[in-house]
């Protein structure tokens, strides 16, 4: 049967992405909500039909547990608050589908497999971009040597914060809800293309950061993270994030014979690819938008039919551990050493 997901967080991507592609997800459907704020229980309870008896406040949240209708929950609050969450769903037997990024630190994401495997259920990180078709042929190509040997790899996951503008934001610069901040709301994108496109886990990290004095939107987060990544095979990645630059949202894979470039790579919608060198061609594909829905499908998948999770907990871990690295790397200005987990070698 369907698999019935409860969404926990009623904010800006569950309300405007996830939620109506649900529809699209032949066996997900939404069960239950879960939300602070009683108004919008209701007016989005009405909307997408959810019984008045399947709408949760944080309070209530624990009550999940007696609720045969949910079988997994949706996980889209503050970054921050997603491992509390994550092994609160566990204890209440529900398998949890958990944003990005994972957690704020190794040790909540360690907590998070631990209950996940006591409770002898599914985890899986919300990394939509693994099933969105320009990403998945970009995958394909730079591992059949479409841009020949990978030489460097560059990311830019660029935008400017306006909290005051936009009080949603706010979580976005508190340390508590949300790390570092743009390495791991923003940044973490360009992390991952690197790592799928060079195909390989780097040895090594270089990095900096930057936070500007008297910007009252930094006193917690950084503004900008700039780190380097070297691979095994000699390709050397570049990753620019920032909540204080205009806005960019660019991969690009330079080979010894050709070149890829992703301009946007990895949004909701809109992609643009380029092939450069001897298979020099634009590279338009399907609908990005069905990247929702195939996420889905993969997790309602691993529940019903114990498919594989194409984006583990063991993933999200691993990002979490690359994020910890980068951060030392900037505190000591020393280059860090990496184990293949992705933990330090220390
Ligand atoms: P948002 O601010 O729009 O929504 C967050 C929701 O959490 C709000 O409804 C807010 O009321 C609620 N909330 C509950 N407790 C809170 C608290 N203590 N402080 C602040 N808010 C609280 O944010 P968003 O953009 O929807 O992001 C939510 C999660 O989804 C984040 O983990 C983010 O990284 C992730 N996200 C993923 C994607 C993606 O493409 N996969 C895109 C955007 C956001």
């Amino acid at each position: 049967g369907s698999v019935g997901y409860a969404i926990v967080g009623l904010g800006d991507y569950a309300l405007n992405q996830m939620m109506p592609r649900f529809s699209r997800s032949a066996r997900s459907h939404i069960a239950a909500l879960v939300s602070g704020n009683p108004e919008k229980l209701r007016r989005v309870g009405d909307a997408y039909g959810v019984p008045a008896d399947a709408r949760y406040s944080y309070e209530q949240y624990d009550r999940i547990a007696a609720d045969p209708r949910i079988d997994a929950v949706y996980i889209v609050l503050p970054s921050g608050l997603h491992a509390d969450y994550a092994v609160r769903a566990f204890k209440a037997g529900k398998h949890v589908l958990c944003e990005k990024p994972m957690a704020l630190n190794s040790a909540d994401c360690e907590r998070m497999i631990a209950a996940g495997q006591r409770a002898n259920r599914r985890l899986m990180i919300a990394y939509r971009v693994h099933f969105e078709p320009h990403n998945i042929e970009a995958m394909a190509l730079m591992r059949r040597g479409a841009a020949g040997n990978i030489r460097f790899l560059r990311t830019e996951q660029l935008s400017r914060t306006d909290p005051a503008s936009r009080p949603a934001e706010n979580w976005r610069i508190d340390r508590a809800l949300a790390g570092g901040g743009p390495l791991e709301d923003y940044g973490i994108y360009g992390l991952q293309a690197a790592l799928y496109l060079a195909d390989e886990m780097p040895e090594s990290v270089a990095a900096t950061t930057y936070r500007p004095a008297n910007d009252p939107r930094f006193t917690q987060v950084f503004a900008s993270v700039a780190s380097q990544l070297r691979f095994p095979s000699g390709a050397i990645a570049q990753l620019m994030t920032s909540y204080d630059s205009n806005g960019s949202n660019l991969v690009h894979v330079r080979g010894d014979t050709g070149a890829l470039i992703m301009d946007p790579a990895t949004g909701y919608s809109g992609h643009k690819m380029r092939l450069e060198g001897r298979e020099r061609r634009d590279i338009a594909l399907g609908d990005p938008t069905v990247q929702f829905a195939r996420q889905l499908d993969n997790f309602t998948d691993a529940i019903r039919d114990g498919a594989t999770i194409r984006t583990p907990d063991e993933m999200g871990l691993r990002d979490v551990r690359l994020f910890e690295a980068i951060y030392a790397a900037a505190e000591t200005g020393k280059t860090v050493p990496l184990r293949p987990d992705g933990r330090m070698r220390l």
